[in-house]
Order: C-alpha cells, then sequence, then structure tokens
C-alpha cells in the first residue's frame, strides 16, 4: 500500500552545483522542488533530517499492516480548486468524510456541536425545542459562534452556547493548550460554532478525503523527476554557512542559487534571538485485535482523560483488514527540543511574532533565500493552504526568472 519513504535518489554531485537547494521534503517542499523543476527546468536537490519524505504527512504500513499517519492523523480538505487539482495530479482520494465524535460522561455527541448533539445532549423533546428557536432566531443550516448565542437575551439560547462552552470546549481546549480557562483567547471561543444542522461532517469542503494509496505515495511520485535528487537523513543546517551576514556558504564558496528552506528560523540561526515556543504532541500508538475500535474516525475526550482525543486510521483510510485495527492517543505537551519532541502547534502571541520577524529579517538580508511552510513560516497551515504557498512562491520565482 505505501513504501518506507526513505529516498536517495538522482545523482551525487556538489551542493553547490544544484540551482536550487530545498531543505525539507514535507508539502512545501516537494510542492515547490516538482514546480520549479518541472516548469522552471531548475536543478533542485531536496535534504531532509529525517529518515523519509513526507513531513508531518508522512503515513507508512506498521507491524500489524494497518496504514498509519506517523505524525498524527491528517485529513485533506480544501476549497482551492487549483490545489486539489494540483494534489490531484499525484493521487486519487478515497471519498472519506471525517466525522468527529465528543465522549461527555459516556455519551457521543456530534462535533461540531450539531442538532443531532443538541437532542442527544437535551433529550429528544428538549432539543428539538431547542433546534426550532435556533432555526427561529438564526435560520437553518447556520453556523452560529457561542460567542453570539451568549449574547443572546432568551435564556434557552444562552444555555446551549454555556453547555457546549462546559463540555465540548473548555476542558479540551485546556488539555490542548496546558492553560487555565481564563487563560485562553476569547478569540479562539468565538469560532466555536453550533451548526443548525443534521450534517455531521466535521469538514464542508467541496473537497475533502484521503488519498488512495496513502500520503507517502503522494511524495515519492511528486519528488520523482529527472531534475530532481533527494537526500534522507541530511539535516542542511550544517551545510548552508550563514557565518557571513548577507551570504550563503555552500561547499566553501558563496552559493549563487536559491535556497526555500522549510525548517524553523529559530535553530537555523542558532537561537540568537531566543526560541520559538511550541505545543508538541505524544502519540501513543495501539492495535488491538478487532474490525473496529470505535464507532468514527476521531472521538474528542472533552470532560475527561489526560489525552484529547482517539483516531482509528481504518475508518480514515478505508483499508480492508480483517481482525486487526491500530488506533492513536493523542497527549499534549509543551515542546522540549532536548528531549527529542517535534513542534506542531506555533504558540503565538505579539512577543514570539516579534522574534519571529527578527529571524524572517535575518533571512531577508541573504540573496535567493526563502523561508516557506508552517515551521519556516511560524504559523499553523493546513496541508492546502501550505501546497498553496509553495505554489504561489514557484509562481514568483518563475516569473522572476523569465
Ligand atoms: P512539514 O510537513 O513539517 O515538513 C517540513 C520538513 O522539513 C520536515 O520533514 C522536517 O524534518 C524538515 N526539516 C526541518 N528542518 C530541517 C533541516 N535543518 N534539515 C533538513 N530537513 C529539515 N493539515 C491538514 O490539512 N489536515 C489535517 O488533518 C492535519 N492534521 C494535522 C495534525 C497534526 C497533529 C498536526 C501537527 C498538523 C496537521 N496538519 C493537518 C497540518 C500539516 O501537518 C501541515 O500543513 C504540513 O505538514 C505542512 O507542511 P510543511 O512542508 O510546511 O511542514
Amino acid at each position: 500500500m505505501t513504501t518506507s519513504g526513505e529516498q536517495a535518489t538522482g545523482e551525487s554531485r556538489p551542493l553547490g552545483s544544484y540551482d536550487v537547494i530545498v531543505v525539507g521534503a514535507g508539502f512545501a517542499g516537494a510542492t515547490v522542488a516538482r514546480e520549479l523543476a518541472e516548469r522552471g527546468g531548475k536543478s533542485v536537490i531536496v535534504l531532509e533530517q529525517r529518515h523519509h519524505i513526507g513531513g508531518n504527512a508522512y503515513d507508512r504500513l506498521d507491524d500489524a499492516g494497518v496504514l498509519i499517519h506517523q505524525y498524527g492523523p491528517h485529513i485533506f480538505h480544501t476549497v482551492d480548486q487549483r490545489v486539489f487539482d494540483y494534489v490531484s495530479r499525484f493521487t486519487t482520494w478515497n471519498g472519506y468524510s471525517h466525522e468527529v465524535l465528543a465522549d461527555v460522561y459516556g455519551t457521543y455527541l456530534p462535533v461540531p456541536f450539531n442538532k443531532q448533539s443538541l437532542r442527544l445532549a437535551f433529550g429528544h423533546e428538549r432539543g428539538a425545542y431547542l433546534i426550532a428557536k435556533l432555526i427561529e432566531r438564526f435560520g437553518d443550516e447556520k453556523k452560529v459562534p457561542i460567542s453570539e448565542l451568549r449574547k443572546e437575551a432568551d435564556p434557552d439560547l444562552v444555555e446551549i452556547a454555556d453547555y457546549v462552552w462546559e463540555n465540548v470546549f473548555l476542558h479540551y481546549t485546556t488539555k490542548q493548550w496546558g492553560k487555565s480557562a481564563d487563560e485562553i483567547d476569547v478569540s479562539v471561543t468565538a469560532r466555536v460554532p453550533v451548526f443548525v444542522s443534521e450534517d455531521c461532517r466535521y469538514f464542508t469542503d467541496p473537497h475533502q478525503g484521503l488519498p488512495t494509496e496513502g500520503y507517502t505515495k503522494i511524495f515519492e511520485r511528486m519528488l520523482d523527476h529527472p531534475l530532481i535528487t533527494v537526500r534522507t537523513n541530511v539535516d542542511a543546517r550544517p551545510l548552508l554557512d550563514l557565518s557571513e551576514p548577507g551570504v550563503v556558504r555552500v561547499d566553501g564558496k558563496p552559493y549563487a542559487g536559491t535556497v526555500i528552506y522549510t525548517g524553523p528560523l529559530d535553530e537555523l540561526f542558532g537561537c540568537r534571538h531566543g526560541r520559538l515556543p511550541y505545543r508538541s504532541l505524544d502519540f501513543v500508538f495501539e492495535t488491538h485485535d478487532v474490525d473496529q475500535f470505535q464507532p468514527r474516525g476521531t472521538i474528542n475526550y472533552t470532560v475527561s482523560e489526560d489525552y484529547t482525543r482517539i483516531t482509528e486510521f481504518k475508518h480514515l483510510t478505508r483499508q480492508e483488514l480483517p481482525g486487526k485495527t491500530t488506533i492513536v492517543r493523542e497527549y499534549s505537551r509543551d515542546y522540549d527540543p532536548e528531549s527529542g519532541m517535534d513542534p506542531y502547534y506555533p504558540e503565538v502571541n505579539a512577543e514570539v511574532q516579534a522574534m519571529h520577524a527578527a529571524y524572517v529579517a535575518l533571512t531577508e538580508q541573504l540573496p535567493s533565500f526563502y523561508p516557506l511552510g508552517r515551521l519556516a513560516e511560524y504559523r499553523y497551515y493546513n496541508m492546502d493552504a501550505t501546497v498553496a504557498k509553495a505554489l504561489d512562491l514557484a509562481d514568483a520565482l518563475l516569473e522572476e526568472n523569465k
């Protein structure tokens, strides 16, 4: 179904002889590498420090033969037709629509909280009464942020907001971010919706699903081009000498080509302006000797347990494998680079944004050096947004070179 994702392709020649050096083989790096090779005719080397390509979207078969996502469950979804068409060059899709349930004291409620959740949480009769009130006030098939509901004069509508805040949002979010309720940014709360609908899909984007043969296969195909060389198990930092301001030295000489860097900028510059903070995750995988472990792809534990959620991969991948299934439990942690954790979610505030800007300013002094992707830009990007950014950068570079 999928291969190991390890790659050492292309000829062996000095790094400085390539037109483009791409650091990182995730969606950002792989997309820009493919575009510059295919449309620009550039020779590109991709350096990846892990033993595999694919970045955080990497998937592989585990010992039980279940296709798992090593760095947490990834569901592709987009409204961006260009991105969908682009990624679809390298895969077909399995048609999966993601559904999430919240475990609220043993009752499973669809998330986003919808008409079904209202009936399950409040009982059929009162649920129907509350649904009628929501429709009367906001209309059917509408997404109403709980911050809006809370402002209503009608105590029934406020009660819905309070229920969702307490049972679906508050404890889950405090676990996720390791913060107390009053430390949580109100702008995050404002976005939590009640969906006045029977639709139980987590994402309503017109394009969603998982790649039929897995994500790693996408990367193998993207990077399979005569002008692209891939080296895994290579940390790019010691190879890019940035000791002289405004110069990138490669193989001891100033490099005249283009560098596209998709790793963290603080680490590239020796954390001289400080370390950018992240939340990390521990993924605990378990294989069970059953066909199915839970009724939906993901169950969020919103009022109990110290893990945030459990995902069962076979729902997502639609893999047929009787008698075996693998799940992953996610535990949120503060990121500690010394203990081998991966940085996942940027903990953005004004102070760290300024720190990141100082690192970006350092890259701006370098000729043809472009930070790209979730780590280098220090932003949470979904896969589709990452591909869109990479396509935009490739367009701009190709335009410059005309
Ligand atoms: P990455 O995939 O992280 O790739 C960067 C690569 O650069 C890595 O492989 C890294 O090893 C390499 N690198 C870094 N530094 C160096 C160096 N010095 N030398 C060599 N290589 C280096 N998005 C969705 O659309 N749907 C989802 O369901 C979804 N689920 C997610 C779940 C979790 C738990 C997380 C954390 C993210 C999720 N995402 C999801 C977001 C998705 O993972 C990102 O959009 C995507 O990984 C971004 O691609 P990237 O290339 O920018 O970064």
